[in-house]
């Protein structure tokens, strides 16, 4: 299967000028080195070289950031929630009047195509306003007491210190999902970002920074600290830091979870999907050839939720293979930051030897692929490659395991209950999606005995969620809810407060004690 070039790269040089500019306008004073002269590299996919290094974190400065913000915080719990806005709501006016900027860096980075990255800092805005309107909002309940002359009621109280690990393919929304609504919650923050993502970080960090200084509010809420995992392990470890959120892989939730709870720490896990779709007789197929197209080949196949698995009825299955066949043939691979580009490169050459790997498997399982060739585009460190869509004989244990990369598995079945199991056997549960006309089938899917996933979607794709809803997943996915609905509650502590305004002293049960 061949899939069009349409653009030859930028030189690195270009690359690194449009990262000084970019960091310029947010106002980032980061000293950024050349290559080799420091320990963390900040590179670029696009190009697959490295643009700039920078000194890591060291554990002394990564103490005194928590220390900082754990100082931050005894200010900052009884700051008033909608003051507390007043920060959140600064942060998404610069977020606003930067956007280009940071999306320049996310595109640079982790290859995401403009139209994403933009999308990915609209998020980021679109959760500033959520958790402004969220400081009014930080209700708790009164509860009918079985206690004449008593009230029964909650009170929501900030938790502390967040400690936040973020994974490379979203690296600057993340940040903000937990950030927002760290901050209106009374906590504050230490992000260790992806070692793979140092630049936006250092733009976000100067954004906030800006947003502290301009209403009055102690830098310390928000703070940074750069390297690898071991940088992220002084987050996990340190006792002042009351919840760890973490955003990365299944193996890295194995590793964080347990030892964030050994210390009784609070921990909210965001790791791996393995999403899937079904596709019924009567779903419309022009709908879902687009949804599948955009949520198994978009990002490069490098989201959580990006489609991997496609459950088509027999009836429907070879028609629709060829559709999706056909549109994977005319997306335009490239430069993600040239305009028409719709697929961008993979991270780096780890992730191409993983993709690789797993067609090769698939290939012994019986499969049958479809494109997934490595595009040459004319730097020997940069890995291009033509999304995949692979025709199974069966879910074996490959199709398990995310392959963080745009492969898509098709299987067949001849009945819904079959689907769903189908759906639900991986050990992730993320994202999932059913495409029907059938409102049957549809409510069948999102029942009790129906995706077990954390989000289960109806004619749309398993990508692309909006931040009113609650974010995550079950199972091997960690558990975790971030974003909209009540997902604020994971960054507050709860108190039940029992009053007695009377003169007597009953106890509860009708308990008499002397
Ligand atoms: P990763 O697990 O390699 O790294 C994620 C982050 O965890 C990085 O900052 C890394 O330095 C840190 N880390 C790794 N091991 C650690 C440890 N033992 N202690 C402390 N920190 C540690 O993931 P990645 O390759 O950057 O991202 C891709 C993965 O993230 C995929 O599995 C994807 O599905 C998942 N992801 C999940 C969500 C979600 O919301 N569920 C969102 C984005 C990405």
């Amino acid at each position: 299967m061949t899939t069009m070039h349409t653009t030859t790269l930028p030189t690195t040089d270009d690359v690194r000028a449009r990262v000084r500019d970019a960091l310029r306008a947010v106002g980032s004073t980061a000293e950024l080195a050349g290559p080799g002269e420091y320990g963390l590299p900040a590179s670029t996919p696009i190009t697959g070289e490295v643009l700039f290094t920078m000194a890591a974190t060291t554990p002394e400065q990564a103490d005194a950031a928590i220390a900082e913000a754990a100082q931050a915080f005894t200010t900052w719990r009884t700051t008033p929630a909608p003051v507390r806005g007043a920060l959140v709501a600064r942060l998404g006016e610069l977020l606003v009047e930067h956007k280009a900027d940071l999306a320049t860096l996310v595109t640079i980075e982790a290859g995401k195509i403009t139209s994403e990255a933009l999308g990915e800092v609209q998020e980021m805005i679109d959760i500033c306003q959520f958790a402004v309107g969220l400081s009014r909002q930080l209700y708790g309940k009164t509860i009918a007491s079985e206690r004449p002359g008593h009230r029964l009621m909650e009170t929501w109280h900030p938790l502390g210190v967040v400690g936040v690990i973020t994974a490379f393919n979203f690296p600057v929304a993340v940040w903000s999902w937990n950030t927002a609504i760290a901050l209106v919650c009374g906590d504050t923050v230490v992000w260790k970002p992806s070692e793979l993502t140092p630049l936006t970080a250092l733009a976000c960090q100067a954004l906030i920074e800006r947003a502290a200084d301009d209403v009055g509010a102690p830098r310390g809420v928000s703070r940074v600290i750069q390297g690898d995992r071991e940088v992220g392990e002084l987050l996990v470890d340190d006792p002042r830091v009351a919840l760890v959120s973490a955003t990365g892989s299944v193996r890295m939730g194995q590793q964080v979870g347990p030892r964030v709870m050994a210390r009784f720490g609070k921990v909210l896990l965001e790791l791996g999907g393995n999403n899937a779709a079904i596709v019924t007789p009567s779903a419309d197929l022009d709908l879902a050839v687009r949804a599948i197209v955009f949520s198994a080949a978009g990002t490069a196949g490098q989201r959580c939720t990006t489609l991997r698995r496609l459950i088509v009825h027999s009836s429907v299955a070879d028609e629709l293979v060829s559709r999706i066949v056909a549109a994977y043939r005319s997306l335009p691979i490239g430069d993600p930051s040239a305009e028409g580009t719709l697929v961008g490169p993979l991270i780096h050459e780890t992730a191409y030897r993983e993709m690789v790997g797993a067609l090769e498997q698939a290939r012994a399982d019986g499969g049958e692929v479809f494109g997934g060739e490595r595009h040459d585009l004319g730097d020997e460190s940069a890995f291009y490659v033509a999304p995949a869509v692979v025709r199974m004989p069966a879910q074996t244990e490959l199709v398990h395991t995310e392959t963080f990369a745009p492969i898509l598995y098709v299987m067949t079945y001849d009945d819904l209950d079959e689907a769903i199991a189908l759906n639900n056997t991986v050990p992730q549960g993320l994202s999932s999606a059913i495409f029907t006309t059938d409102i049957r089938e549809a409510e069948r899917f999102m029942a009790a005995d129906g995706s077990d996933c954390g989000i289960a979607n109806v004619n749309i794709g398993t990508s692309g969620a909006e931040i009113g809803g609650a974010f995550g997943g079950e199972k091997h996915t960690g558990g975790g809810r971030e974003s909209g609905s009540d997902a604020w509650k994971a960054y507050m502590r709860r108190a039940t407060n029992t009053i007695n305004y009377s003169s007597d002293l009953p106890l509860a049960q009708g308990v008499h004690f002397g």
